[in-house]
């Protein structure tokens, strides 16, 4: 598990920008799906060499309009509680407002670290602007100009500094064969997601295995179904809720993440009578991003008339076309019906997300596909693809070498990912195809220069040599 930064503060302080700032050089590795909007609420990001997750909580229902002033909304209230730790920012020009003293006193009841990042320190004495806000009673503060980057690194290093030590997963509790395939319920609120972990763990099913894993709140179910083993991981107490609604569940963007970081398999739930929503699609991305294997099940197709299905069918192709692999089945929950037909799916969403493809085979595919259609011309130069081999699973990988193969356009990428998708018959999975430059596959080099790069160097080092 990678450890959350919840990213907290007024609007206008510059939280986009430190927010993309952070987490720029990890979003370059998520591919683009064309027809997803960007979801700008989390991102990952790597700081002093340690992976994590931020996220930001401005986008979160903020200032919820009920006539009374409060610091934050509850999903991002949701946000702060359930992060490792707190980055607040402040402006550093506009100094201390009451909202941020509000806003303090809120934060210092939380039992984690608080870092206090004032930022648009840029031409303003650094210790002159940092004073007021010591005030606080925060001892953990850092001036930055997000704009310019600069105290971006010593951030970065302080943060890092205070990850918790959170516990790996062990292998055992990953790998094991006998945990079978994870699978994670995701959905929106009242999809009916609690309905449908009940319907997976109904009576015929033998649960073997049911305890709080030793991932702090993740609870992991494991049932057995025709002799196959399957674990459910329920990060959002999805089951505990049962039939009786207690409460309406909040929606966590943190929950999600690490539902889906923990899962192999994602059954996402949409609700037919919605059709596709924004926040389906947010989800969907955020699948997409973690490379998870997913099925997306319609919810509520009971009752539903004629006319509606067939909307309803149409409605689905449309706002789906850009995952024409993803199989979408419809179901109700409720009543049983479709839900066994999400098995097979599954299946093959897992063995595609753990392909045996060998180097070999890999190496013909790119053959066959180079020369169906070759790569196009980068200036007066042709782009050689000349090898691949894999570079993962779950998401499975792809590496492709090659003369310029990082200049590749987004065109011949997707067709190169479509080529390995057919000829691998993989389904239900994201696939990555990661090209790089260079004739020699062993020589992988952690951070290859662009094309246009390598050119800038070339001509400034001619200036360094005369
Ligand atoms: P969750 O918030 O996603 O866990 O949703 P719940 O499982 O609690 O379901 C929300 C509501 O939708 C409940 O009133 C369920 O009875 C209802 N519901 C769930 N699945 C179905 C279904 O397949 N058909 C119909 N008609 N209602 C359903």
């Amino acid at each position: 598990m990678t450890p959350v930064i919840a990213l907290v503060g007024r609007p206008n302080v510059g939280k986009s920008t430190l927010f993309n700032r952070l987490t720029r050089s990890r979003d370059a590795l998520v591919a683009d799906h064309a027809g997803l909007t960007r979801d700008r609420q989390y991102g990952h990001a790597r700081l002093a060499e340690r992976d994590c997750t931020l996220v930001d909580t401005g986008g979160m229902g903020e200032g919820e309009d009920d006539g009374v002033a409060r610091p934050m909304g509850e999903q991002a209230r949701a946000a702060v509680d359930e992060a490792d730790l707190v980055l607040w920012l402040v402006d550093g020009r506009a100094g201390l407002t009451t909202g941020d003293e509000q806003l303090a006193h809120d934060l210092r009841q939380l039992d984690k670290p608080v870092h206090v990042v004032v930022n648009k320190t840029d031409g303003l004495d650094e210790d002159v602007a940092l004073a007021e806000f010591f005030t606080l009673g925060f001892t953990r503060l850092h001036p930055v100009s997000a704009t310019h980057g600069r105290g971006t690194r010593q951030l970065a290093e302080a943060l890092a500094a205070d990850f918790p030590a959170l516990p790996a997963e062990s292998d055992a509790e990953n790998d094991a064969e006998e945990a079978g395939i994870r699978m994670a319920v995701l959905g929106r609120p009242n999809v009916g997601k609690s309905t449908l972990v009940n319907r997976l763990l109904g009576e015929d099913r033998v649960v073997v295995h049911d305890e709080a894993g030793t991932t702090r709140d993740a609870i992991r179910v494991r049932y057995e179904r025709r002799g196959e083993t399957y674990t459910l991981i329920d990060t959002a107490g999805v089951r505990r809720r049962g039939r009786v609604h207690e409460k309406v569940e909040k929606f966590s963007v943190i929950q999600a993440l690490r539902a889906v970081e923990q899962a192999q398999v994602v059954i996402l739930v949409v609700d037919a009578r919605e059709g596709i929503t924004d926040q389906d699609l947010h989800l969907l991305g955020m699948i997409l991003d973690e490379g998870r294997a997913l099925v997306v099940a319609v919810n509520k197709w009971d009752g539903l008339s004629a006319d509606q299905k067939a909307w309803n069918h149409k409605e689905l192709d449309r706002r789906l076309d850009f995952v024409p692999w993803v199989h979408v089945q419809p179901i109700s929950a409720l009543h049983g019906t479709g839900v066994g037909d999400l098995y097979p799916p599954i299946h093959r969403a897992w063995v595609s997300a753990f392909p045996d493809a060998g180097t070999n085979q890999l190496n013909r595919i790119l053959r066959q596909l180079v020369d169906a259609h070759q790569p196009p011309l980068v200036g007066r130069h042709r782009i050689k693809l000349r090898y691949a081999h894999p570079g993962g699973t779950n998401p499975p990988v792809i590496v492709v070498h090659g003369n310029q193969a990082e200049a590749v356009p987004g065109p011949y990428r997707r067709y190169l990912e479509n080529g390995f998708r057919d000829a691998l018959q993989l389904e239900g999975t994201p696939l990555r195809v990661e090209l790089r430059g260079g004739d020699n596959p062993y020589a992988h080099k952690p951070n290859p220069l662009s094309a246009r790069q390598l050119r800038r160097r070339r001509r400034l080092m001619r200036h360094v040599k005369r």
